[in-house]
Protein backbone atom coordinates (compact mmCIF):
# COMPACT_ATOMS: atom_id res chain seq x y z
CA UNK A 1 0.00 0.00 0.00
CA UNK A 2 1.20 3.66 0.74
CA UNK A 3 4.49 4.49 1.66
CA UNK A 4 5.99 8.32 2.25
CA UNK A 5 7.23 8.08 -1.00
CA UNK A 6 4.26 8.09 -2.73
CA UNK A 7 2.61 11.04 -0.55
CA UNK A 8 3.06 13.57 -3.47
CA UNK A 9 0.74 16.50 -3.79
CA UNK A 10 -1.66 15.83 -6.78
CA UNK A 11 -3.61 13.46 -8.04
CA UNK A 12 -3.15 9.74 -7.52
CA UNK A 13 -5.12 6.55 -9.03
CA UNK A 14 -6.12 4.30 -6.38
CA UNK A 15 -8.18 2.11 -8.85
CA UNK A 16 -8.74 1.95 -12.36
CA UNK A 17 -10.84 5.19 -12.62
CA UNK A 18 -10.57 6.56 -9.33
CA UNK A 19 -8.54 8.78 -7.96
CA UNK A 20 -7.28 10.80 -4.94
CA UNK A 21 -6.25 14.05 -4.14
CA UNK A 22 -3.75 14.58 -1.88
CA UNK A 23 -2.38 17.79 -0.04
CA UNK A 24 0.99 16.51 2.52
CA UNK A 25 1.59 17.04 4.84
CA UNK A 26 -2.12 16.55 5.43
CA UNK A 27 -2.29 19.27 8.50
CA UNK A 28 -4.33 22.07 8.83
CA UNK A 29 -6.45 22.99 5.88
CA UNK A 30 -4.20 20.87 3.66
CA UNK A 31 -7.00 17.87 3.08
CA UNK A 32 -7.92 14.84 0.58
CA UNK A 33 -10.42 15.07 -1.63
CA UNK A 34 -11.41 12.66 -4.51
CA UNK A 35 -12.77 11.79 -7.80
CA UNK A 36 -14.81 9.26 -8.71
CA UNK A 37 -15.38 8.24 -12.79
CA UNK A 38 -17.68 6.93 -14.91
CA UNK A 39 -18.75 6.76 -18.32
CA UNK A 40 -19.79 10.30 -19.24
CA UNK A 41 -20.32 11.20 -15.60
CA UNK A 42 -17.86 11.73 -12.41
CA UNK A 43 -18.14 12.48 -9.02
CA UNK A 44 -16.06 14.62 -6.88
CA UNK A 45 -15.48 13.77 -3.23
CA UNK A 46 -14.83 17.00 -1.41
CA UNK A 47 -14.08 20.92 -2.76
CA UNK A 48 -10.95 22.24 -0.95
CA UNK A 49 -10.24 24.80 1.58
CA UNK A 50 -10.76 28.04 -0.71
CA UNK A 51 -11.06 28.54 -4.63
CA UNK A 52 -7.17 29.02 -5.67
CA UNK A 53 -7.00 25.22 -4.45
CA UNK A 54 -9.77 23.86 -5.49
CA UNK A 55 -9.63 25.22 -9.13
CA UNK A 56 -5.87 24.39 -8.95
CA UNK A 57 -7.49 20.71 -7.70
CA UNK A 58 -10.09 20.85 -10.66
CA UNK A 59 -7.24 21.65 -13.66
CA UNK A 60 -5.21 18.71 -12.11
CA UNK A 61 -7.97 16.60 -12.77
CA UNK A 62 -9.02 17.75 -15.84
CA UNK A 63 -7.49 15.03 -17.95
CA UNK A 64 -9.43 12.32 -16.26
CA UNK A 65 -12.68 14.09 -16.31
CA UNK A 66 -15.18 12.52 -18.71
CA UNK A 67 -16.23 15.48 -21.26
CA UNK A 68 -19.50 15.25 -19.29
CA UNK A 69 -18.07 16.67 -16.76
CA UNK A 70 -18.59 16.37 -12.39
CA UNK A 71 -22.26 15.38 -12.51
CA UNK A 72 -22.68 15.09 -8.12
CA UNK A 73 -20.33 16.29 -5.23
CA UNK A 74 -20.19 14.80 -2.00
CA UNK A 75 -19.27 17.00 1.09
CA UNK A 76 -18.04 14.48 3.63
CA UNK A 77 -18.55 17.01 6.97
CA UNK A 78 -19.12 20.63 6.97
CA UNK A 79 -15.58 21.88 7.64
CA UNK A 80 -14.25 24.64 5.08
CA UNK A 81 -11.34 22.61 4.29
CA UNK A 82 -14.02 20.13 2.41
CA UNK A 83 -16.60 22.45 1.07
CA UNK A 84 -15.61 25.70 0.68
CA UNK A 85 -14.57 25.19 -2.83
CA UNK A 86 -18.40 24.60 -3.74
CA UNK A 87 -18.99 27.49 -5.48
CA UNK A 88 -16.65 26.56 -8.44
CA UNK A 89 -18.79 23.48 -8.65
CA UNK A 90 -22.10 25.11 -9.24
CA UNK A 91 -23.51 22.88 -11.95
CA UNK A 92 -23.19 19.97 -9.88
CA UNK A 93 -25.44 18.51 -7.87
CA UNK A 94 -23.90 18.68 -4.27
CA UNK A 95 -25.01 16.14 -1.57
CA UNK A 96 -24.36 15.66 2.03
CA UNK A 97 -26.33 13.78 5.20
CA UNK A 98 -28.97 16.40 6.38
CA UNK A 99 -26.84 16.44 9.81
CA UNK A 100 -23.81 18.14 7.86
CA UNK A 101 -26.19 20.26 5.65
CA UNK A 102 -27.76 21.92 9.12
CA UNK A 103 -23.81 22.37 10.33
CA UNK A 104 -23.13 23.71 7.38
CA UNK A 105 -25.89 26.29 7.55
CA UNK A 106 -25.11 27.06 11.23
CA UNK A 107 -21.12 27.77 10.32
CA UNK A 108 -22.51 29.99 7.51
CA UNK A 109 -24.75 31.88 9.57
CA UNK A 110 -21.57 33.31 11.89
CA UNK A 111 -22.09 30.83 14.68
CA UNK A 112 -18.15 30.19 14.14
CA UNK A 113 -15.83 31.50 16.84
CA UNK A 114 -12.58 30.15 14.62
CA UNK A 115 -13.58 32.49 11.97
CA UNK A 116 -14.62 35.62 14.49
CA UNK A 117 -10.76 34.62 15.50
CA UNK A 118 -9.64 34.38 12.45
CA UNK A 119 -10.98 37.69 10.91
CA UNK A 120 -9.44 40.22 13.82
CA UNK A 121 -6.41 37.24 14.94
CA UNK A 122 -3.78 39.97 16.14
CA UNK A 123 -6.65 40.83 18.76
CA UNK A 124 -6.42 37.37 20.10
CA UNK A 125 -3.51 36.77 21.83
CA UNK A 126 -1.77 33.14 21.50
CA UNK A 127 -5.14 31.86 20.00
CA UNK A 128 -4.70 34.03 17.42
CA UNK A 129 -1.58 33.50 16.32
CA UNK A 130 -2.20 30.14 16.11
CA UNK A 131 -4.90 30.29 13.79
CA UNK A 132 -3.06 32.40 11.82
CA UNK A 133 -0.19 30.82 12.13
CA UNK A 134 -1.83 27.20 10.52
CA UNK A 135 -4.63 28.76 8.47
CA UNK A 136 -5.08 31.98 7.87
CA UNK A 137 -1.67 33.36 6.30
CA UNK A 138 -1.79 29.80 4.33
CA UNK A 139 -5.22 29.79 2.72
CA UNK A 140 -7.61 32.35 1.26
CA UNK A 141 -10.25 30.91 4.09
CA UNK A 142 -13.94 32.72 3.70
CA UNK A 143 -13.46 34.24 0.94
CA UNK A 144 -15.63 32.59 -1.22
CA UNK A 145 -19.25 32.35 -1.11
CA UNK A 146 -20.49 28.70 0.64
CA UNK A 147 -22.63 27.62 -1.56
CA UNK A 148 -24.89 24.76 -0.04
CA UNK A 149 -25.50 21.08 -1.04
CA UNK A 150 -28.76 21.12 -2.88
CA UNK A 151 -29.71 17.11 -2.23
CA UNK A 152 -29.33 15.11 1.20
CA UNK A 153 -30.15 12.22 2.79
CA UNK A 154 -30.60 10.79 6.15
CA UNK A 155 -28.53 7.33 6.85
CA UNK A 156 -27.51 5.90 3.12
CA UNK A 157 -27.54 6.80 0.02
CA UNK A 158 -26.53 4.87 -3.73
CA UNK A 159 -25.12 6.56 -6.43
CA UNK A 160 -24.80 5.83 -9.94
CA UNK A 161 -21.58 7.29 -11.50
CA UNK A 162 -22.01 6.51 -15.04
CA UNK A 163 -22.08 2.39 -14.31
CA UNK A 164 -19.94 2.48 -11.02
CA UNK A 165 -21.71 2.11 -7.75
CA UNK A 166 -20.96 4.66 -4.95
CA UNK A 167 -22.22 4.18 -1.75
CA UNK A 168 -23.06 7.26 0.94
CA UNK A 169 -23.00 6.70 4.20
CA UNK A 170 -23.30 8.43 6.93
CA UNK A 171 -21.36 7.44 9.82
CA UNK A 172 -21.27 10.02 12.12
CA UNK A 173 -21.08 10.96 14.75
CA UNK A 174 -17.48 11.23 14.64
CA UNK A 175 -14.87 13.61 13.75
CA UNK A 176 -18.49 15.71 13.22
CA UNK A 177 -22.16 14.96 13.74
CA UNK A 178 -22.67 14.28 10.34
CA UNK A 179 -19.96 12.97 9.01
CA UNK A 180 -20.05 10.83 5.70
CA UNK A 181 -18.20 8.07 4.22
CA UNK A 182 -17.94 7.49 -0.03
CA UNK A 183 -17.60 2.95 -0.49
CA UNK A 184 -17.25 1.82 -3.87
CA UNK A 185 -18.28 -1.93 -3.22
CA UNK A 186 -16.54 -3.22 -6.50
CA UNK A 187 -12.97 -1.60 -6.29
CA UNK A 188 -13.49 -1.65 -2.22
CA UNK A 189 -12.01 2.26 -1.55
CA UNK A 190 -13.42 3.66 1.18
CA UNK A 191 -13.32 7.62 1.32
CA UNK A 192 -13.58 8.48 4.43
CA UNK A 193 -13.21 12.56 5.01
CA UNK A 194 -12.18 13.17 8.14
CA UNK A 195 -13.15 9.91 9.97
CA UNK A 196 -9.73 9.10 9.69
CA UNK A 197 -6.63 11.54 9.69
CA UNK A 198 -3.63 9.07 9.05
CA UNK A 199 -0.55 10.30 10.62
CA UNK A 200 -1.67 13.14 11.45
CA UNK A 201 -3.36 14.03 14.86
CA UNK A 202 -7.43 13.87 14.42
CA UNK A 203 -9.46 17.15 15.65
CA UNK A 204 -11.60 15.61 18.38
CA UNK A 205 -14.87 17.14 19.12
CA UNK A 206 -15.66 17.46 23.16
CA UNK A 207 -17.77 14.03 24.13
CA UNK A 208 -17.52 12.61 20.62
CA UNK A 209 -14.56 10.38 21.72
CA UNK A 210 -16.61 7.23 22.34
CA UNK A 211 -18.93 8.04 19.18
CA UNK A 212 -15.70 8.38 17.11
CA UNK A 213 -14.18 4.57 17.89
CA UNK A 214 -17.48 2.97 17.58
CA UNK A 215 -17.81 4.59 14.04
CA UNK A 216 -13.80 3.06 13.39
CA UNK A 217 -15.52 -0.53 14.73
CA UNK A 218 -18.10 -0.11 12.28
CA UNK A 219 -15.46 0.83 9.35
CA UNK A 220 -13.60 -2.23 10.42
CA UNK A 221 -15.87 -4.47 9.32
CA UNK A 222 -16.17 -3.46 5.87
CA UNK A 223 -14.27 -4.66 3.43
CA UNK A 224 -11.83 -2.28 2.37
CA UNK A 225 -8.74 -3.03 0.31
CA UNK A 226 -8.06 1.22 -0.21
CA UNK A 227 -8.50 4.05 2.09
CA UNK A 228 -8.16 7.34 1.26
CA UNK A 229 -8.09 9.24 4.81
CA UNK A 230 -9.43 12.89 4.79
CA UNK A 231 -5.64 14.08 5.81
CA UNK A 232 -2.90 12.18 5.79
CA UNK A 233 -0.99 9.56 3.15
CA UNK A 234 -3.56 7.05 1.54
CA UNK A 235 -3.60 4.12 3.52
CA UNK A 236 -6.03 0.66 4.37
CA UNK A 237 -8.09 -0.16 7.11
CA UNK A 238 -5.05 -0.47 9.37
CA UNK A 239 -5.79 3.42 9.88
CA UNK A 240 -8.52 2.85 11.13
CA UNK A 241 -7.03 0.88 14.47
CA UNK A 242 -4.63 3.22 14.73
CA UNK A 243 -7.50 6.01 15.15
CA UNK A 244 -9.29 3.72 17.71
CA UNK A 245 -6.29 2.60 19.51
CA UNK A 246 -4.91 6.38 19.57
CA UNK A 247 -8.83 7.80 20.78
CA UNK A 248 -8.63 5.01 23.19
CA UNK A 249 -4.87 5.68 24.77
CA UNK A 250 -5.76 9.75 24.72
CA UNK A 251 -8.81 9.09 26.54
CA UNK A 252 -7.08 6.61 29.76
CA UNK A 253 -4.37 9.02 30.03
CA UNK A 254 -6.43 12.20 29.94
CA UNK A 255 -8.62 10.50 32.91
CA UNK A 256 -5.93 9.38 35.12
CA UNK A 257 -4.26 12.93 34.89
CA UNK A 258 -7.82 14.25 35.25
CA UNK A 259 -8.29 12.26 38.68
CA UNK A 260 -4.95 12.63 39.93
CA UNK A 261 -6.11 16.98 39.55
CA UNK A 262 -3.31 17.50 36.79
CA UNK A 263 -4.46 20.63 34.39
CA UNK A 264 -5.36 20.03 31.37
CA UNK A 265 -2.31 21.42 29.49
CA UNK A 266 0.12 20.33 31.96
CA UNK A 267 -1.60 16.31 31.45
CA UNK A 268 -0.77 16.96 27.61
CA UNK A 269 2.72 18.08 28.12
CA UNK A 270 3.05 15.00 30.00
CA UNK A 271 1.81 12.22 27.43
CA UNK A 272 4.30 10.01 26.00
CA UNK A 273 3.62 10.07 22.27
CA UNK A 274 5.78 6.60 21.73
CA UNK A 275 4.06 5.37 18.19
CA UNK A 276 2.86 8.94 17.36
CA UNK A 277 5.72 11.02 17.56
CA UNK A 278 6.04 12.59 14.08
CA UNK A 279 2.21 12.77 13.09
CA UNK A 280 1.23 16.05 12.10
CA UNK A 281 -0.47 18.99 13.73
CA UNK A 282 0.82 17.21 17.34
CA UNK A 283 -0.44 20.38 19.23
CA UNK A 284 -4.09 19.03 18.62
CA UNK A 285 -4.04 16.70 21.66
CA UNK A 286 -3.84 20.10 23.74
CA UNK A 287 -7.36 20.26 22.74
CA UNK A 288 -8.58 16.53 23.10
CA UNK A 289 -7.37 16.24 26.25
CA UNK A 290 -9.38 19.45 27.37
CA UNK A 291 -12.42 18.02 25.41
CA UNK A 292 -11.53 14.71 27.59
CA UNK A 293 -11.52 16.67 31.05
CA UNK A 294 -14.93 18.60 29.81
CA UNK A 295 -16.47 14.85 29.24
CA UNK A 296 -14.84 14.16 32.50
CA UNK A 297 -16.88 16.68 34.46
CA UNK A 298 -14.87 19.36 34.70
CA UNK A 299 -16.03 23.15 33.91
CA UNK A 300 -16.10 23.91 29.61
CA UNK A 301 -12.90 25.59 28.89
CA UNK A 302 -12.90 28.77 26.54
CA UNK A 303 -11.85 27.73 23.24
CA UNK A 304 -9.80 30.66 23.17
CA UNK A 305 -7.57 29.67 25.98
CA UNK A 306 -7.26 25.74 24.77
CA UNK A 307 -6.18 27.64 21.63
CA UNK A 308 -3.17 29.67 22.98
CA UNK A 309 -2.32 26.38 25.34
CA UNK A 310 -2.34 24.20 22.10
CA UNK A 311 0.14 27.20 20.41
CA UNK A 312 2.55 27.69 23.53
CA UNK A 313 2.72 23.55 23.54
CA UNK A 314 3.64 23.88 19.90
CA UNK A 315 6.19 26.40 19.94
CA UNK A 316 7.76 24.24 23.16
CA UNK A 317 7.46 21.42 21.28
CA UNK A 318 9.14 22.44 18.34
CA UNK A 319 11.70 24.47 20.22
CA UNK A 320 12.55 20.90 22.01
CA UNK A 321 12.03 19.02 19.00
CA UNK A 322 9.81 16.18 18.88
CA UNK A 323 11.53 13.19 16.60
CA UNK A 324 12.54 11.29 19.48
CA UNK A 325 11.51 7.61 19.12
CA UNK A 326 10.55 6.07 22.37
CA UNK A 327 11.44 2.83 23.67
CA UNK A 328 8.55 0.26 23.79
CA UNK A 329 9.12 -2.96 25.92
CA UNK A 330 5.87 -4.79 25.61
CA UNK A 331 5.71 -5.70 21.72
CA UNK A 332 3.81 -8.85 21.83
CA UNK A 333 1.22 -7.76 24.37
CA UNK A 334 0.26 -5.11 22.10
CA UNK A 335 0.46 -7.21 18.36
CA UNK A 336 -1.27 -9.44 20.72
CA UNK A 337 -3.61 -7.59 20.80
CA UNK A 338 -4.03 -5.69 17.62
CA UNK A 339 -4.29 -9.46 15.83
CA UNK A 340 -6.94 -10.28 17.77
CA UNK A 341 -8.59 -7.15 16.76
CA UNK A 342 -8.08 -8.45 13.64
CA UNK A 343 -9.56 -11.71 13.98
CA UNK A 344 -12.10 -10.63 15.31
CA UNK A 345 -13.59 -8.17 12.74
CA UNK A 346 -16.67 -9.31 10.78
CA UNK A 347 -17.72 -9.18 7.11
CA UNK A 348 -19.68 -5.66 6.35
CA UNK A 349 -20.64 -2.40 4.60
CA UNK A 350 -23.93 -1.74 4.95
CA UNK A 351 -25.06 -4.74 6.66
CA UNK A 352 -28.27 -4.62 4.09
CA UNK A 353 -25.47 -5.62 1.03
CA UNK A 354 -23.30 -8.09 3.00
CA UNK A 355 -23.64 -10.36 -0.06
CA UNK A 356 -22.64 -7.94 -2.62
CA UNK A 357 -18.98 -7.84 -0.49
CA UNK A 358 -16.14 -9.82 -0.86
CA UNK A 359 -14.10 -9.85 2.55
CA UNK A 360 -10.42 -10.03 3.40
CA UNK A 361 -10.01 -12.72 5.53
CA UNK A 362 -13.20 -13.44 6.79
CA UNK A 363 -14.31 -17.18 8.12
CA UNK A 364 -17.62 -15.89 8.92
CA UNK A 365 -19.18 -13.22 11.66
CA UNK A 366 -17.65 -13.84 14.77
CA UNK A 367 -15.05 -16.57 14.00
CA UNK A 368 -11.52 -16.65 14.31
CA UNK A 369 -10.53 -17.17 10.67
CA UNK A 370 -7.39 -18.60 12.26
CA UNK A 371 -8.76 -20.94 14.08
CA UNK A 372 -12.01 -21.34 12.90
CA UNK A 373 -13.15 -20.77 16.91
CA UNK A 374 -16.07 -18.16 17.83
CA UNK A 375 -14.91 -14.89 18.72
CA UNK A 376 -16.08 -11.91 21.06
CA UNK A 377 -15.95 -9.60 17.75
CA UNK A 378 -16.05 -6.11 19.70
CA UNK A 379 -16.04 -7.55 23.00
CA UNK A 380 -12.27 -7.96 23.16
CA UNK A 381 -11.99 -4.20 24.75
CA UNK A 382 -12.75 -5.44 28.33
CA UNK A 383 -9.26 -7.84 27.79
CA UNK A 384 -7.56 -4.53 27.51
CA UNK A 385 -9.16 -2.88 31.22
CA UNK A 386 -8.78 -5.62 32.55
CA UNK A 387 -5.00 -5.25 32.61
CA UNK A 388 -5.53 -2.03 34.39
CA UNK A 389 -3.53 -3.24 37.28
CA UNK A 390 -0.38 -2.92 34.96
CA UNK A 391 -1.24 0.24 33.18
CA UNK A 392 2.06 2.86 32.35
CA UNK A 393 3.13 -1.01 30.66
CA UNK A 394 0.11 -1.40 28.77
CA UNK A 395 -0.02 2.10 27.55
CA UNK A 396 2.77 1.45 25.78
CA UNK A 397 1.42 -1.19 24.15
CA UNK A 398 -1.29 0.55 23.37
CA UNK A 399 1.14 3.39 21.49
CA UNK A 400 3.15 0.35 20.31
CA UNK A 401 -0.53 -1.33 19.25
CA UNK A 402 -1.01 1.78 16.90
CA UNK A 403 2.13 2.02 15.30
CA UNK A 404 2.25 -1.52 14.56
CA UNK A 405 -1.04 -1.30 12.54
CA UNK A 406 0.88 1.01 9.97
CA UNK A 407 4.42 -0.56 10.18
CA UNK A 408 2.45 -4.34 9.53
CA UNK A 409 1.31 -3.21 6.68
CA UNK A 410 3.89 -0.97 5.01
CA UNK A 411 3.03 2.38 6.37
CA UNK A 412 6.33 3.87 7.87
CA UNK A 413 6.21 5.33 10.99
CA UNK A 414 6.58 9.01 11.99
CA UNK A 415 6.89 10.18 8.28
CA UNK A 416 4.20 12.83 8.28
CA UNK A 417 6.06 16.03 8.86
CA UNK A 418 4.60 18.80 9.96
ZN1 LIG B 1 -12.74 18.30 9.39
Amino acid sequence: MSNATDYGKGLREVASGVFAYLQPDGGYGYSNAGLITGSRSALLVDTLIDLPRTREMLTAMRAVIPAAGISSVVNTHAHPDHTAGNELLSGAEIITSATTLAEMEQLDRGANPIRAIMESWQRHGDAGAYLHEVMGRRFAVHQGRQVMPSRVFEDQLTVDVGGREARLVRVGPAHTQGDVVVYLPAERVLFTGDVVFSRVHPLVTAGMADAWIAACERLLEWDIQVLVPGHGPVTDSSALLALAGYLRYLREESRERFNDGMDYTTAAASLDLGGYLGWADEERIVMTVAGFYESFGASKFAMADVLGAAWRYRGTRRRRGTAVAHRVDDRTTARGHLERRHHARRSGPPARDRDQVRCIGDAGAGSDPATGRRTAAHNDLPARRAGSAVRPRRARGHLRAASDAGADRGIPVGCAGG
